[in-house]
């Protein structure tokens, strides 16, 4: 332990939360953080990580990721999440959204004191460094994280095409899609990435050369955790695969939201029926992986003439929908591209953002193989709902911008407005948006300081926690988790600088 810290910390996953809790916690000199990140340094990051338009090498395999699939009744997902300091923030399409006020207003109601959307406002704000809207009442100038919107000059082809197409349609063109206000619409997604377009993962934003020396914090990677151990209801430290024990005052989890539950299931922490099959004696029977939320859906496939252009990330422009006209339930994502004869070949996923179907996490064939996950099932009002999607996609191949770059369905064409279209396409295939939360919720596995309910010295800090998923994206969320989490402990263990 560092001179002067009294407390030892250790936070296991380096990845989105991870990075910013250990930063956090280490602005404490009385707390000794060691972040153990299972993958590779940030050093480790190459180009393709680097530069947004080449996200779609990284996502062909370039950089470490989790192995496990995900099971739906619709195919298997491979699953994916970095395996790597920044974690899944360094191949993520660096999609920068809250969600909506009504998310955490959901978590408040359910007696979560300090999660309302009043309360985690200000905690987006003060993590953003907002290039366009700079300080106002709803951004901020001076946190860690980079933010700006991606330039027309960056746009491909097919993103100018939807945000003009839709807007020509009839859509609401928002100019800031992370203001509730302004939904439902089409609008231009907020990115974390610098001025010269790089981006910025949480490790390079919180982890800064500053954070790096101090006396306080200690960073190993190619770490990876096997268990946490627990003795007599508290955690007193961790087993890496390795079979090196660390001791610890308090354990984090932050591995992301199919490893942190599996790190507890391991450890004694889980439905007490499904550890018994493995012959874990249980620390706390909790329901721990028994509640997984994802956004999934169906694709509408298409081509235009010409190249794809532009040289942004893969998210650029997004359909922000509400199925009732008002509550924001879908995206609409043009994504993908491969050249063919001339053509740009792309898909729009429609992303069906609220459902309460839950999928899970259970441990897999062994104690240390990989977990078995099962996405949540597409609920019952899938097809009315993403109709009214399929129907503003329908509107806009009609539109003069898709016209004008000769926009086709690719494969039989489909009528978009027919009955029965989003199943259809969903017999095709599913698509994950990979925003996968809520297997150690606080509510019935953590308290709502995410401690870990029954077992002192332990907390999870990650996607894991999310009572419910928001229906935005899930990565700035996991920033503002950690962020909260850090001010929980800072003010528990009182603040030493
Ligand atoms: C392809 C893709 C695109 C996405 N695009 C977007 C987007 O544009 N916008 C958005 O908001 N969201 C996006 N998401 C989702 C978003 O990135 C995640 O919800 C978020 O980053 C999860 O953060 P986390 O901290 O929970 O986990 P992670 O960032 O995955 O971090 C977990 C960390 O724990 C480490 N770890 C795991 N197990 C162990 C162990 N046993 N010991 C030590 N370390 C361990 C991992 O290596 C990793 O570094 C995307 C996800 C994917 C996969």
């Amino acid at each position: 332990m560092s001179k002067g810290a009294t407390k030892n910390i250790l936070v296991v996953g380096g990845g989105t939360a991870g990075a910013v809790l250990a930063a956090r916690l280490s602005e404490n000199s009385g707390l000794a953080v060691t972040l153990l990140e299972a993958g590779p340094g940030d050093e480790a990051y190459h180009a393709s990580v680097l530069e947004p338009g080449r996200t779609y090498e990284v996502w062909a395999g370039t950089l470490p990721t989790a192995t496990c699939n995900m099971a739906s009744e619709w195919g298997d997902i491979p699953a994916r999440q970095g395996r790597i300091l920044g974690g899944t923030s360094a191949l993520n399409a660096s999609a920068t959204l809250r969600g909506q006020p009504a998310d955490y207003n959901a978590w408040k109601s359910a007696g979560l004191d300090g999660w309302g959307w009043d309360d985690v406002i200000n905690t987006f704000i003060a993590a953003e460094r907002d290039a366009d809207f700079g300080s106002s009442p709803l951004h901020g100038n001076s946190g860690p994280l980079p933010v700006r919107r991606w330039r027309r000059d960056e746009f491909t082809v097919k993103h100018k095409a939807f945000m003009d197409g839709m807007a020509e349609v009839g859509v609401h063109a928002a100019n800031d899609i992370n203001d509730p206000a302004q939904l439902p619409g089409v609008g231009v997604f907020p990115a974390t990435i610098d001025e010269q377009s790089r981006r910025v993962t949480t490790s390079l934003a919180y982890l800064t050369e500053e954070v790096r020396s101090r006396q306080n914090f200690t960073l190993r990677t190619q770490a990876e955790v096997h268990r946490v151990c627990i003795e007599n209801g508290r955690a007193t430290g961790v087993i890496l695969t390795s079979g090196e024990e660390l001791q610890a005052d308090e354990v984090v989890l932050t591995a992301g939201a199919l490893y942190s539950p599996t790190l507890l299931l391991r450890s004694g922490v889980g439905p007490g029926a499904h550890l018994a099959d493995y012959g874990i004696a249980v620390q706390a029977d909790l329901p721990v992986g028994a509640t997984m939320s994802d956004h999934l859906g169906p694709a509408v496939y298409y081509s235009h003439e010409g190249a794809q252009g532009g040289n942004g990330g893969p998210a650029q422009v997004v359909l922000v929908g509400a199925s009732n006209g008002t509550n924001v339930d879908y995206h609409g994502l043009p994504l993908h591209w491969t050249e063919n004869e001339g053509r740009t070949e792309f898909q729009v996923v429609t992303f069906l953002l609220r459902s309460s179907g839950r999928g899970s996490v259970r441990l897999g064939e062994s104690i240390d193989a990989e977990p078995n996950v099962v996405a949540p099932p597409m609920p019952d009002d899938t097809e009315v709902r993403l109709s009214h999607a399929f129907r503003a996609l329908a509107a806009w191949e009609q539109s003069a911008a898709a016209r004008a770059i000769d926009v086709r369905q690719l494969g039989e064409p489909r009528d978009l407005t027919a009955a029965g279209a989003v199943t259809a396409a969903l017999e095709q295939g599913i698509f994950s948006y990979f925003h996968m939360t809520s297997t150690c919720p606080m509510g019935t596995v953590l308290d709502a300081d995410c401690r870990v309910h029954g077992i002192d010295g332990l907390r999870v800090a990650d996607a894991s926690v999310m009572p419910t998923i928001p229906s935005g994206n899930t990565y700035l969320g996991c920033v503002m988790v950690a962020e909260r989490v850090a001010q929980k402990m800072k003010a528990e263990y009182g603040s030493q600088n």
